[in-house]
């Protein structure tokens, strides 16, 4: 049924997403995308020829497509894509159009987003839908969807298709900006443990404990999570873990402060003690800016903070 699709933000995320949405669907299905970067564009139109279109604006893309996919980096972006006055996707009339944004930003951006939407078009369907897996998850159609509705809402089904194509599991969280207060608490977490495990390998590994045998000990007591197993911050406990191939694979450590400090930001709106919050801001601001770890996946907190490699 997605024989007009659009698809806005072409970047590390969303072009291996296209990639699998141009693969999937039916052949008479056609694409039509739109990104500030030209070339990302005329390569996937190469790619993908009579299939993916190229679109002038977001506006265009509203004007040819019935269902329409953003990925753009921050609050601000969506917010230009969705409400510039000229060439933003409600720009044109989106009656009956289905919207569905997975960037990760700010739940007060998404829901400003959704209440222009619901006042201007109001048989239009705008839904907040962050993905979680990385690029490495987008290339493999692995990544995680967690959306922003009830589990009874009417387009459920239709979005379990389409997100299905891309990766692997949808998770409803309940209604309009609820997908991002899930997936920034999830990022908190995962953001205070790799700091934490960091800590606790470092103080193992100076005891003179091996970092192998220190990883056996959590994943066989009560310190087992995935950080500790398979994303390892401490290189060669896991040949896998980025941080085994010099943390050049991964979850940048500039996206892990954004999506953090968008974490602490909810955490004080809603009136949430977060003690752990400044000593994560902290830690991750200064990876970000330090060149021996900006641009690596964030495990590389592990070098920032002192720990010993090789
Ligand atoms: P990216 O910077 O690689 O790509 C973003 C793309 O959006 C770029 O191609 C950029 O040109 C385009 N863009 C920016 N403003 C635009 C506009 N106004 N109109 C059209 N296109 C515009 O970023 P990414 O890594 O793909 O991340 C996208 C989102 O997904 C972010 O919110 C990020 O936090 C989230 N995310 C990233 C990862 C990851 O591992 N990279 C994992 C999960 C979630």
């Amino acid at each position: 049924d997605f024989k007009r699709l659009g698809f806005i933000g072409l970047g590390a995320m969303g072009k291996p997403m296209l990639v699998h949405l141009a693969n999937k669907l039916p052949p008479e299905s056609r694409i039509h995308v739109f990104d500030v970067v030209e070339d990302v564009m005329d390569e996937l139109c190469r790619q993908f020829p009579n299939r993916v279109l190229k679109a002038t604006s977001s506006k265009d893309v509203a004007q040819q497509a019935d269902t329409i996919i953003t990925m753009v980096p921050e609050g601000a972006h969506v917010r230009s894509v969705y409400l510039d006055p000229r060439n933003g996707i409600c720009s044109t009339d989106i009656s009956h159009k289905l919207l569905i944004d997975c960037s990760t930003i700010d739940t007060a951006t998404s829901l400003a987003v959704k209440d222009h939407i619901v006042q201007n078009f109001p048989t239009a369907s705008f839904y907040d839908s962050p993905v979680s897996g990385g690029v490495v998850g987008a290339i493999k159609g692995t990544i995680a969807f967690f959306l922003g509705c009830a589990e009874s809402d009417p387009n459920l089904k239709r979005l379990t298709h389409l997100v299905s194509l891309m990766g692997k599991q949808i998770i409803p969280c309940g209604g309009p900006s609820l997908g991002l207060a899930a997936k920034l608490s999830n990022n908190y977490l995962s953001g205070i443990i790799a700091i934490a495990c960091s800590e606790a390998m470092d103080m193992g590994m100076r005891s003179g404990l091996d970092p192998r045998v220190l990883a056996k000990v959590y994943a066989a007591g009560t310190a087992q999570n995935t950080i500790c197993d398979r994303f390892n911050p401490v290189p060669h406990v896991y040949a896998e873990a980025p941080s085994s191939g010099g943390y050049k694979e991964g979850f940048k450590v500039q996206l892990m402060r954004k999506d953090f400090s968008l974490a602490v930001d909810m955490a004080k709106r809603v009136g949430s003690k977060n003690v752990l919050g400044e000593v994560g801001l902290d830690t991750y601001d200064g990876a970000s800016k330090d060149p021996r770890c900006r641009d690596l996946d964030s495990r590389v907190v592990y070098r920032y903070l002192g720990g010993q490699e090789d």
